[in-house]
């Protein structure tokens, strides 16, 4: 059996019952997750999702930086690799503005199964205390 190099406890992102799972990392490669038996949650088990579905963080085509589209108003304009920093000075202006413009609930947050639960809590955290709205949803709540 294949030892990994170091074991990852952490909450399965994929829907709210919250399943406890361990990442077995080996030369920077997720190759296995398991359930944890001590979760009073999953008892060990995961379903179809939480045991296999992880493939993305390894996938070629996956995103490694941030994308800023060239034009607006056109969902399929022209987009161009860019720094975070630069990705998120552009996000924070335009938040600020449309806050200023229409006010906090004019914005809302639609946050991602992809992330992890703490990711998705950091983010409601700034709908909340920063932008100052409670339009905040998760497609895991379906
Ligand atoms: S393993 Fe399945 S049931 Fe458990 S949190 Fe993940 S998606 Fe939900």
């Amino acid at each position: 059996m294949i030892q990994p190099d170091r074991v990852v406890q952490t909450t399965c992102p994929y829907c709210g019952v919250g399943c406890q799972i361990d990442l077995h990392v080996k030369d920077g490669l997720l190759y296995r997750v398991n359930g944890r038996f001590d979760s009073p949650v999953n008892r060990g088990n995961l379903c179809v999702k939480g045991r296999f579905g992880f493939d993305f963080i390894h996938a070629p085509d996956r995103l490694t930086a941030p994308l800023l589209r060239h034009d607006r108003g056109e969902p399929f304009a022209a987009r161009h690799a860019t720094t975070w920093d630069a990705a998120l000075d552009h996000v924070a202006g335009r938040l600020r503005a449309i806050r200023d413009a229409h006010g906090p609930d004019s914005i809302a947050f639609l946050l991602s199964a992809k992330c992890t639960n703490e990711e998705n809590y950091l983010v409601q955290k700034l709908a909340r205390a920063v932008v100052g709205t409670h339009n905040v949803d998760h497609c895991a709540r379906l």
